[in-house]
Order: C-alpha cells, then structure tokens, then sequence
C-alpha cells in the first residue's frame, strides 16, 4: 500500500504549537483517516497511552515518528513536560490505545492544561465505540446520554442505575466481559426484565457481534456463554409519561409508610404500582 502517495495530496501540515486530538482505530486498523496519518507522520511528536499500541498502526502504515508515553499513571508528570514542547513550537499527536482519546481515556486534563495555557487544540476526528454502537442500534440515536464505565462503588453506581432507569433517552455504558454479568442482573433490578438493551461486541473486529432484546432474554442468552472482547451496553429509553420519579420524595414516601405501620416489602410494593417502576428499585432505598 503506498500510503505515502496518497499522503502527498494533503496539502496540509500540523502546525507548530498545536496539540492534535487524534482518533484511531477501535479494533479494524483500517478506520483510521488520511488526515490522521498524515498527522502522526509529520507532527513533532506522538504522545500515546500505550507506545507498543500505537506502534501497530505505525507499522502498518509504514510511519516513523517519535513516540512517547502518556498515560493516566505518568500524567501528572508528563502534561508539563508536554506543554513546554507545544510552548517550544512543536506540534503533539494525542493518540489513545483506541477510539478518541479522552473518551474514557487518557486526555481531558491535558486539553484542559493546554486550553489553560492559551494555547491551541484540534481534533482529527475518527472511530468511538459509543457513537458506533448507536448509530446501529435503531434506538433512539439523536438525543442520548453516555454514562462511559458505571462507578465501581455500589452507592455511586446505584445511583446511576437508577437514573439510567428513568432515562428518556438512549444511554450508553462500556462494560469489560468480565463484568457484563452483574452489570445486566443490576439493570434488570433498576430497570425491570422487560427493558430493550442492545450488546454490542468486538465493533468493526473480525468477531463483532450484537444481541439486543429485552434484558431477562439477553441474560437467558449469555448464561453459561463464555464473554470475551470489548463491549458496549445501549439501554432504550423509557416513555416520558414514567420518568417522573423523585429520589427524594420517593424516599419519603416509603419512610412515611413505614412510619404508618406498613413493612418494607409491601410499602415498596405499593410504591412501585403507584409509580410504574420495579420493586426492587425503591426497596434498595431504605
Ligand atoms: N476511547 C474509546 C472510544 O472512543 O470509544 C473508549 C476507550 S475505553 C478505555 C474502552 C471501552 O470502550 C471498552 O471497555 C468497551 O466498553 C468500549 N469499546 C472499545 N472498543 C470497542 C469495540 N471494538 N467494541 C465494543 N466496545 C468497545
């Protein structure tokens, strides 16, 4: 492939004192741009979260340039270092090990450091696992929230479950295999079996697959099933008319309940009937 010819008819270069946003590939080494190439090829340097990632697609592009590591370990360390070079007058490439960086990467606090300095950033858009997934989902692809990976703690993550169930729109999470099992039996509490999700695995890969159905019948599905690669998570949306539940005032109401002589499993059951949500949902909040 002589990537180099088809480089020459860009005829633009990265500018001195720039921090370039570069997307790369979240699995097909082909989904990258001429204008992303043509970046790494010529910007001074290459930050990247994984130097021996990043080093595939230069191979296979035929692309030498210098490489080094940025990643969430080393950057408190290494965003100073990078904004005296953008100071210096060289051009950075941002790369992650996949997708757009800062997208559940490495990436934010840098953009903001350098924004904060005055200086300049451009993104060289390409692949991202959320967008992806959506705009093959047929759910609703317009309006939609991406949560990223759910909090590890359950306090936290519970919270989040329980706006995701209240969602209007699509929301969007990123799950490791390892984890998807606990992270379907959770939505199935907060948002009742009946809820449409969709899996997406292994995106533009030689293996990608996509279940979607209702969650008890995705569970069915994956039971005794080996889970392996990278997965993304949609969950529909629910109907306007069923969003308006309060955290507060339903805790409230379930105290007062309980207050009023009723135990805990009725008094949520009441609840859930009176405000078209599962049970579980409000018991979890006693
Ligand atoms: N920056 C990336 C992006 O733009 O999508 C996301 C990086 S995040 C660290 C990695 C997570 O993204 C994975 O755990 C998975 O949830 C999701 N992901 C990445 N590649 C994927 C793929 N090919 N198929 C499905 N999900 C993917």
């Amino acid at each position: 492939m002589n990537i180099d010819s088809l480089l020459s008819h860009i005829d633009q270069k990265p500018e001195s004192g720039i921090l370039y946003l570069v997307g790369t590939p979240i699995g097909n080494l082909y989904d990258i741009s001429l204008r992303a190439l043509n970046t790494l090829k010529n910007v001074s340097l290459v930050a990247c979260e994984d130097t021996r990632q990043t080093q595939k697609i230069m191979n296979k592009y035929s692309i030498k340039n210098n490489l080094i590591s940025f990643n969430m370990h080393n950057s408190i360390k290494k965003i100073p270092i990078l904004v005296n070079h953008l100071k210096k007058g060289d051009s950075i490439a941002l790369v992650s090990d996949a997708g757009m960086p800062s997208i559940c990467d490495p990436g934010e606090n840098l953009v903001r450091e350098v924004k904060l300095n005055n200086l300049k950033t451009i993104c060289i858009p390409g692949p991202c696992a959320a967008l992806t997934a959506l705009v093959s989902s047929g759910l609703e692809s317009s309006k939609f929230i991406f949560e990223g990976f759910l909090p590890k703690k359950q306090s936290e993550r519970n919270k989040i479950l329980f706006d995701i169930s209240k969602n209007t729109k699509t929301t969007i999470i990123y799950e490791s295999p390892h984890r998807i099992n606990k992270l379907l039996v959770e939505l199935k509490n907060f948002c009742g079996g009946d809820r449409e999700i969709q899996l997406y695995r292994e995106l533009t890969k030689k293996f990608e697959d996509h279940t979607g159905n209702h969650i008890n019948e995705v569970i069915e599905n994956i039971k005794d099933k080996e889970i392996i690669g990278e997965i993304t998570v949609l969950i529909r949306g629910i109907n306007h008319s069923k969003q308006d539940v309060n955290l507060i005032i339903l805790k409230n109401e379930l105290n007062q309940l309980i207050k009023a002589g009723l135990n805990l499993s009725s008094a949520s059951k009441y609840l859930a009937k009176k405000n078209g949500i599962p049970k579980n949902i409000i018991y979890n909040l006693y």
